[in-house]
């Protein structure tokens, strides 16, 4: 497929895997899915980065979506220097941390306290603490296909039928956890209603990403997302938006902005740091008033709101809040999709797209994939092909059909224009 012997990743690969397991510090990033060598990176800037030959790649992935101002700008490298020389970390309270939780208040709509955590996972694991803390409830509901970081409640997949409890999809998540999560159909809301009318009272939460990312981008319909918001108010349960990827990516203010709809709490990560770990949960001020120190939910964490990380991103908020932003960013992920269509058209491939504000989603089937069957329909074999091929032309996708891609302000007319060429090339193969 690709020509890497003797090229420094396949020696830093071998080095890695004797002291790391699989070589990789996150699974998706050993390639396995698409097989091959993962390209080690050594630098990054604007659109691009460069792997350990040299070799220049377009990227699509800025980081799995905190890229979104481009790598190394110039206004967030200064503001991680600049908070760097001041110290590190102190383990007491900055301003700084201040001004993100307000930063976040006013931009995403339904939160109004928020707490600041280092990784997504540690952002819906503690919500989901909260909603069961806030309620005296066990019991939670998540949709198959959905990620939401690798909590043991959240590694687990459909049971038997649709009101048995799920299994763990991971060794080391013990049953007796599991037992207390059921797996819905993403985009099936006739199942929420009927999990509702049987066991409402007992549910403490339904947590969702209000635009699936996990499974390579689905849309969630209006009446999926507007029947859990209603069942949750009926019930007395809490509707957590997973907007670790979505939040400031599909719009400025996530999915519930554009969808108008108000879940009670929000997890945020990713984009929030601007590539340093900063994530937070948030939402109603009065579930939020349960969390130590004042309310019994317990939750700590030693570089929770590390002042370098929440320096670089604050100074991404910035930039992104300014006006146009996400015009401009929509404008060019559509552009990239419109694109990539037209080649695949051209050369006779099955294939689609689709964009929402700087995420997209490329699937090798005829129509676009509606929910997590359908998704799993596209076929993997001929992405694989692709993906290297565009490896090769220098364009680096998500080493997984089933992953989103993202896109950056730096991603401007010329780059697309790049891509379009590379692409034409890749689609030729598969012709
Ligand atoms: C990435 C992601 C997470 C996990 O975040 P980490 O920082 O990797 O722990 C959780 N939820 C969603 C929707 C994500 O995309």
């Amino acid at each position: 497929m690709t020509s890497t012997s003797h090229s420094k990743n396949d020696t830093l690969f071998a080095r890695a895997q004797l002291t790391t397991p699989g070589g990789v510090n996150s699974p998706v990033r050993a390639f396995r899915s698409v097989g091959g060598t993962p390209r080690f990176i050594t630098r990054a800037e604007g659109p691009y980065f460069w792997d350990a030959d040299g070799k220049r790649y377009i990227d699509y992935i800025g980081s799995w979506g905190p890229a979104i101002v481009g790598h190394a700008h110039p206004d967030v490298v200064k503001a991680v220097q600049d908070a760097a020389a001041r110290g590190l970390s102190f383990g007491a309270p900055t301003e700084g941390e201040i001004d993100m939780a307000e930063a976040i208040c006013r931009i995403v709509p339904s939160v109004e306290q928020v707490r600041l955590v280092s990784s997504g996972t540690e952002a819906t694991m503690s919500a989901l603490r909260l909603a069961r803390g806030a309620t005296g409830r066990d019991t939670i509901i998540k949709f198959e296909g959905c990620y939401h970081g690798h909590a043991d409640s959240l590694l687990v997949k459909a049971g038997s039928g649709l009101l048995t409890f799920g299994n763990p999809t991971s060794a080391g998540v013990p049953e007796d956890f599991a037992k207390h999560t059921l797996v819905l159909d993403y985009n099936k809301p006739e199942q929420l209603e009927e999990v509702f009318r049987s066991k409402g009272d007992t549910i403490a939460c339904v947590i969702v990403e209000p635009v699936a990312g996990n499974m390579n981008l689905l849309r969630a319909t209006p009446e999926f997302l507007q029947t859990m918001r209603r069942l949750c108010t009926q019930y007395g349960a809490i509707l957590i938006f997973d907007e670790v990827m979505s939040g400031f990516r599909v719009a400025l203010g996530g999915a519930q902005a554009l969808y108008d709809i108000q879940p009670d709490l929000t997890a945020l990560g990713k984009v929030i740091g601007g590539g340093l770990p900063v994530a937070a949960f948030g939402g109603r001020a009065d579930i939020m008033q349960h969390m130590a120190p004042i309310g019994g939910v317990y939750q700590a964490g030693t570089l929770s709101g590390n002042p370098v990380a929440v320096a670089a991103g604050m100074a991404t908020l910035k930039i992104i809040e300014q006006p146009g932003f996400y015009e401009a960013l929509s404008t060019h992920t559509s552009k990239l999709v419109a694109g990539l269509s037209a080649e695949a058209k051209a050369a006779g491939v099955d294939f689609c797209g689709d964009a929402i504000g700087g995420m997209f989603g490329l699937y090798f089937a005829p129509e676009l994939p509606v929910d997590y069957a359908t998704m799993m329909k596209c076929d993997k074999t001929r992405f694989n092909t692709f993906f290297h091929a565009m490896l090769d032309e220098g364009v680096y996708l998500a080493p997984s059909a089933f992953e989103a891609g993202f896109v950056s302000a730096q991603h401007d007319d010329a780059i697309i224009e790049a891509t379009m060429a590379a692409a034409r090339k890749a689609f030729a193969t598969l012709a």
